[in-house]
């Protein structure tokens, strides 16, 4: 762990009003208890069952973000503890996740991840599909509303790329369909973009949450 670079990023963070997610992936239980007694509270995690097995034994206060791809028989495991779903990519998964929310009575807040890459391999919505979700969660008549989903705002993650053009270019394009696709009666108030190795850019571009793990808690071994 690289506590004194955790110190440095959250500072950063506090005066430009970002919030730092702690992508705790891969790393131990003991790695973010020592972060959290530092105060750290945001932290992310991809895989549904390690972070079940991480929340049944960390501080309850500890506000979870799951930023993997969250297959639909999956989301009743997570769902009563879950913070913040960054990775919603279909209105059939927002569909699953308001009928399980609405088992429990809660409100899931959740984030729309839009697909910027150039990679064919990263999920996401493009901006017709955005458009179609934004319009059925606002057109929809009583019985049809998603009553338990918040929709938070939109996430996405740029080209794995040397060029800093082309991914500032990448989060330029979702800044602006943040702008784009936020009114008076809907706000999209997060935009999650941004991971160690352009979390600069993306802070540049509009982030207002960042994705941050091996910058913290060291490289990983492949997954
Ligand atoms: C792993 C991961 C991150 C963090 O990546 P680092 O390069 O270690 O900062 C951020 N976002 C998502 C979606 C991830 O899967």
């Amino acid at each position: 762990m690289n506590i004194e670079a955790y110190k440095k990023l959250l500072e950063e963070c506090n005066a430009k009003k970002v919030t730092l997610v702690a992508v705790s992936k891969t790393k131990p239980v003991a790695d973010i208890l020592a972060l959290y007694n530092l105060g750290q509270r945001d932290f992310g995690e991809n895989y549904v069952q390690e972070l079940i097995e991480k929340e049944k034994q960390l501080p309850k206060d500890i506000r979870w973000h799951f930023i993997g791809h969250l297959q639909s028989n999956k989301i009743k495991q997570i769902i009563s503890f879950v913070h913040l779903i960054h990775g919603v990519d279909s209105y059939k998964l927002l569909k699953e996740i308001n009928k399980q929310a609405e088992k429990l009575n809660i409100l899931s807040n959740c984030l729309l991840q839009i697909h910027i890459a150039q990679e064919e391999t990263k999920f996401g919505l493009d901006e017709n599909e955005l458009k179609t979700i934004i319009g059925l969660v606002n057109e929809a008549d009583d019985e049809m509303k998603l009553k338990h989903i918040n929709i938070a705002g939109l996430m996405g993650m740029a080209s794995f790329t040397d060029n800093m053009a082309q991914v500032r270019n990448e989060f330029k394009y979702l800044k602006s369909l943040q702008k784009r696709y936020s009114t008076k009666q809907f706000h999209l108030p997060f935009l999650s973009m941004g991971m160690t190795a352009d979390y600069t850019i993306a802070i540049e571009e509009g982030s207002n949450m960042i994705r941050v793990g091996s910058l913290i808690f060291g490289e990983r071994e492949s997954q």
